[in-house]
């Protein structure tokens, strides 16, 4: 591998755009050498390719891709490119399904690269200061307020409301890898109900309670039709006062005042995630925390759906 990562971006959509491409242009562990994508054309003057195996077809040295395709397509792009021996960089959610996770993850380590299953919300400012914070009280209560405006954030994605797409809790997911990531101890799903329009296949909204093993309370509160105000907070009651972690994750306060500054300074999420892609990749080893991923899958298989009013964008 040469010194610099060389990486190509896959899927130029609205997060490869809006953040992997600035953020690849900021740290210098990697160069941006090409992309893929059925749509788009070249940035920059790089070269681009329709598909992955164009990419591979042209011999071009490529060390590592990183995947901004929906993740219902994820696994097979994915997989092609483990094969080729270049590191993986997942979008979130890391797939469809826990077990093409587990597949890829098992694939990763045969093959002898890094795969990297990114969860962009947990590089938000206040994450890391609020589990330290929390790792020795004891936790009282929580809950979780993601409420944002589908029109808004995700205009003309399809894909988000088909199976595999986890319909609002494509957002909802970046709320339970931050709580995995704060809260000291495992959670499990105790119910779930989910509000599902009657021309989508995925839920608008949601309400579910989680327990943890401490026998702690956590409900989450999910919809895709606040208009307004967007609100994407947690808010964990504890012994020692009231943590409120607002704006996903990047705005820290206890009892509404000053909040601990943060120990490592993060520059922003997706700067973040490519510096911990460059750490595994130069340690030889894979980032693959399915937690977030397997709560979602128990909201689903422990959820009762109601069928509410069509959504038409
Ligand atoms: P998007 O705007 O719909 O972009 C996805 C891109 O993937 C498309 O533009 C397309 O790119 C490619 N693609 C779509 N269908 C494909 C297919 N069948 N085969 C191959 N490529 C296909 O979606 P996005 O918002 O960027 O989200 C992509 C992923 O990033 C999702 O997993 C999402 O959860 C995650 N994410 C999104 C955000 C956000 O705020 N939007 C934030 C963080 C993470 P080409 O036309 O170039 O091929």
């Amino acid at each position: 591998m040469s010194a610099r990562i060389r990486i190509a971006v896959v899927g130029m959509g609205k997060i490869a755009k809006d953040q992997h491409l600035p953020a690849i242009a900021t740290v210098p562990d990697f160069d941006l050498v090409a992309t893929v994508s059925r749509s788009g054309e070249s940035i920059d003057g790089k070269p681009h390719f329709h598909d992955i195996e164009a990419l591979a077809a042209s011999g071009m040295e490529i060390d590592a891709v990183a995947l901004c395709t929906p993740p219902q397509v994820r696994r097979r792009i994915a997989q092609f490119a483990i094969d080729q021996g270049w590191h993986v960089f997942l979008e979130k959610p890391p797939g469809a399904t826990l077990s093409e996770v587990e597949a890829l993850r098992k694939a990763a380590d045969a093959r002898g690269i890094s795969l990297f299953a990114s969860w962009h919300s947990r590089f938000a400012d206040g994450v890391e200061p609020a589990r330290a914070w929390l790792a020795d009280r004891t936790i009282r209560s929580a809950t979780i307020t993601w409420r944002e405006d589908v029109r808004v954030w995700h205009p003309g994605q399809d894909w988000i409301w088909e199976p595999g797409g986890f319909g609002v809790f494509d957002p909802g997911i970046n709320a339970l890898s931050i709580a995995t990531r704060i809260l000291p101890n495992p959670m499990f799903v105790e119910q779930a109900d989910l509000d599902v329009p009657a021309n989508r296949a995925a839920p608008i909204a949601a309400r579910v309670g989680f327990r943890d093993t401490a026998g702690t309370a956590i409900a989450m509160d999910l919809d895709f039709r606040q208009e307004g105000p967007q609100s994407w907070d947690i808010v964990v009651e504890t012994d020692a006062g009231t943590l409120t972690l607002a704006k996903g994750g990047g705005e820290l306060s206890i009892d509404g005042g000053a909040a601990p500054t943060a120990a490592v300074d993060l520059h922003g999420e997706y700067p973040g995630l490519y510096r911990r892609f460059a750490e595994i990749v130069h340690a030889g080893v894979s980032d693959v925390d399915v937690s977030p991923l397997r709560l979602v899958a128990d909201i689903f298989l422990r959820g009762r759906t109601t069928i509410v009013e069509p959504f038409v964008e």
